[in-house]
């Protein structure tokens, strides 16, 4: 049992989170509140209320730091309300954009269910957009029946009255620059203008837990994104090459990391030194080999983290074709290490649509900063772009053992190759025949080739990232 050493830096402080569960009578007239349309997550059937209550749970997180808010679901829409003045609304706005399982926010104004206050309210609240638009439409939705009007008749009775007072604006129900919607809810009636999109998706803790492969690059921190987006809870794990990469590239990765918090909610970022592993495949292996078989290497770390942490896949920035490691006979030889499966949500993707992705969710400036990967370290002239699994299997094992061929690698070899390293080995009775068969960094059950990966990965460094810290 090899053990695993762990230093925990940044711990967060967890907050109790509590929602609200109350008979509320909805937000008093004229106070302001953000109304969030939720995606698809309404078709969730019998499991819809499970993915409501994560949502809320997950907004009360993200508003931990803005001030109190009630946030309750009625009718496939959160409310969100201030509960005092102090509230911070455009904080709230902000970090709303960024929650998954939103597709659309509006920040809306409450008033009286009564035809002439609603009238009010959209006068006053939407009044600059009713002045900067030529055209516009009035778009009720009437969930409380109760209401003495039909959505059509108030939409009329509105929007006649906006006409009549903004001279300059016109009604144009097809194609209006501004459409101000009217929703007579059961506790109150708001109104505003036409929603924001929200970041779509499902919420977060939904979909289980992967582990990303962050670089400091531009695709991994949207792959990681692309994933947290479908509900899954994302953690990080970070290979770093000291001295050969400075501590600045990898404050850049934790920085990265940072960046998505507000998507991702809490995460953690493993950070693996990977420079002794680098170092003996530089020195052991054939060179056109060296990317790949490093790759390999991160990932057979990359799933041991993720099985002593209970996460079921990895998830890699790779897009088919990018760079010689990406190629689909490249992706075939890192597979065939992996014991959980590998998520590669750019795979289909251009260059530029990452690019565009990565802009949007603020993560390009920082991974343009001019700071190594570990991945650029040692990269041969000429890497194999179709690499065999056989070759790969036995070219660590016959370098590191000094030797030529397969049939000089005998059990001896090994094990004096290995009490040399200074590591201790009795050989069971029977495992020279195991010996010879498949070749992988070694062949006794008992000396896997993670022996050989733990032994040069002797401390694993664990941030713990979050924006409640
Ligand atoms: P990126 O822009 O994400 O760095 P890339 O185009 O540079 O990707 P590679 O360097 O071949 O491509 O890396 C492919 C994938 O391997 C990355 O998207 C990332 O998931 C993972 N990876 C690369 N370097 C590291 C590293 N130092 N630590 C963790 N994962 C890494
Ligand atoms: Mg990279």
């Amino acid at each position: 049992m090899i053990v695993f050493p762990a230093v925990i830096a940044g711990r967060i402080e967890r907050k109790s989170i509590t929602v609200s569960t109350n008979k509320h009578q909805g937000p008093p007239a004229g106070e302001e509140i953000i109304l969030l349309k939720m995606g698809e997550m309404v078709l969730k059937g019998l499991n819809r209320r499970s993915f409501e209550d994560k949502l809320q749970a997950n907004i009360y997180r993200r508003l931990n730091n803005l001030g109190q808010f009630r946030v309750y679901t009625r009718q496939s829409t959160t409310y969100v309300e201030p509960m005092t003045d102090a509230c911070d609304m455009d904080g709230a706005w902000e970090a709303l954009t960024k929650v998954f399982g939103v597709v659309g926010l509006s920040r809306a104004r409450a008033c009286e269910k009564d035809k002439d206050a609603i009238l009010a309210a959209a006068r006053e609240y939407l009044d600059d957009k009713l002045s900067a638009a030529r055209t516009f439409k009035v778009e009720t939705k009437r969930a409380d029946k109760t209401f003495p009007m039909t959505s059509i008749q108030l939409s009329q009775y509105v929007g006649g009255e906006l006409d009549e007072l903004y001279p300059d604006l016109k009604v144009d129900v097809h194609n209006p620059e501004l459409t101000v919607h009217i929703e007579v809810r059961d506790y109150a009636a708001f109104v505003h203008a036409d929603p924001e999109p929200g970041a779509g998706g499902l919420p977060v803790g939904m979909g289980g837990r992967a582990l990303s492969l962050l670089s400091g690059g531009i695709d991994s921190p949207v792959a990681s994104w692309m994933i947290a987006k479908r509900g899954v809870i994302v953690d990080m794990i970070h290979y770093y090459s000291y001295p050969y990469t400075s501590p600045e590239a990898k404050e850049k990765v934790l920085e990265l990391a940072r960046l998505l918090v507000p998507y991702t909610g809490k995460q953690c970022v493993h950070v693996v030194p990977f420079t002794k592993i680098q170092e003996e495949l530089r020195r052991s292996c054939p060179e056109e080999l060296f990317t790949i078989l490093m790759r390999r290497f991160m990932m057979r770390i990359a799933c041991r983290v993720a099985e002593k942490n209970g996460i079921h896949a990895l998830v890699t920035g790779e897009s088919v074709g990018q760079v010689a490691s990406q190629t689909l006979d490249a992706m075939v030889c890192t597979d065939a290490v992996c014991t959980v499966p590998v998520l590669r949500p750019l795979v289909g993707m251009d260059k530029e649509e990452i690019v565009r992705i990565s802009r949007r969710i603020g993560t390009f400036e920082t991974s343009i900063l001019p700071y190594e990967d570990c991945c650029t370290v040692f990269t041969p002239k000429h890497p194999r772009t179709k690499p065999k699994l056989e070759e790969l299997e036995e070219a660590p094992l016959l370098a590191s053992l000094g030797v030529a061929s397969r049939e000089e690698a005998t059990p001896e070899r090994f094990i004096q190759v290995l009490e040399l390293r200074g590591v201790t080995v009795a050989p069971r009775p029977g495992a020279e025949e195991e010996m010879d068969c498949t070749l992988d960094f070694c062949l006794d059950p008992e000396i896997t080739d993670e022996l050989l990966v733990f032994r040069f990965t002797p401390e694993l460094e664990l941030y713990d990232i979050s924006h409640e810290s």
